[in-house]
This record gives structure tokens, sequence and C-alpha cells, in this order.
């Protein structure tokens, strides 16, 4: 049997927590703009990694087969997901909302993983791009790193292939 074809259902059902192996940095920051909490640390240490995933009850996500040894995954103690290597970022975000039937959320900051807020307009006058400024009318703030976004032609594309992956997830679900 092959590593993905035995997870059981997450603990936290309604919004699982990620922790992604030190492969995986991209698919971290997808699964964060699909709306999910999804932890990467650059060259992380595997065990460090394991321990984590245990101690935050998240769903552990790795392209290494061997991590899949280890005996707390083999156990259950630690809730593993193995992500097919030779799929693109997005494929893999697909293949991830098709085996835990995720559906999407409201998007996190693709950086840090924090929560969206809203501003009003006039509150990032001089901030944003002038460009930006001027065709946008939604702007939000990441209430972790205070990275500023707004809805333009960047974020729409983000949303398409988000949607594009919500689509493909479903078929393949
Ligand atoms: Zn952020």
């Amino acid at each position: 049997m092959s590593p993905q074809e035995d997870i059981p259902p997450p603990r936290r059902a309604d919004s699982p927590v990620f922790y992604c192996d030190a492969m995986l940095g991209g698919l971290a920051r997808w699964l964060r703009a699909a709306g999910y909490e999804a932890h990467f640390e650059y060259g992380i240490a595997d065990r460090e990694l394991v321990r984590r995933a245990q101690e935050g009850q998240g769903i552990l996500l790795s392209s290494d087969g061997p991590m899949f040894e280890r005996t707390v995954i083999r156990a259950g103690q630690v809730q593993a997901l193995y992500i097919p290597q030779q799929m693109n970022n997005l494929q893999q975000l697909g293949f991830v909302m098709a085996r835990l039937k995720l559906p999407l959320l409201k998007p996190r900051c693709m950086s840090c993983g924090g929560e969206l807020l809203s501003l009003p307009k006039h509150e990032v006058m001089g901030e944003a791009p002038p460009l930006a400024y001027r065709h946008c009318s939604d702007f939000y703030r990441c209430g972790s790193c205070g990275k500023l976004f707004w809805k333009g032609t960047h974020w729409q594309r983000i949303r398409q292939r988000l949607d594009q992956a919500d689509r493909q997830a479903r078929l393949d679900a």
C-alpha cells in the first residue's frame, strides 16, 4: 500500500493546520492562499517537523518516502499525507483538497499565513502603488506581517488558479 492511501480524517476537520516538509514551501504558500494555516520553515529537520506536527495536532505533508517509516506516523500519532513529487504546486494543492475534501476558505497572507483585514481605501493612500490605488477599491493588510494586498490583476490571477485547483479537487475527490 502506498503511504497516501491510509490517512484518517483530520482531527480539526473544519480547518486543519498543515506542517509542510522542507521541499514543500510552494505548496505552503498556496494552502495559505486557499485559506489554510500552513507552516513551513526552510531547512527544517524532519525530526523537528514531526515534533511540531504532533504538538500542533496538525497534518504533516511530505514528499519524502522515508518520512512515512517513522514510528509516530506509522502508529497514527501524527497524521501525514504523502504528496507526489512530480506535481506542480497547484496540482499539489488540488491533491490535498481532494484527499481531505477541503473547500476554499477566505484567503490568508501567502507569505506568513496571517489573517487579511479589510482596510478603508483612504488609509492606504501614499502606501499603495498609484496604479493600484487608482484602479482598486478593496485593500487588505496582513494582521501578522503587515503586508498590503489589493484586489488587482495579481489577486485575480491567484483566485483563478485557486478556482482551477478547486475544480480539479472536486473531479478527483
Ligand atoms: Zn503576512
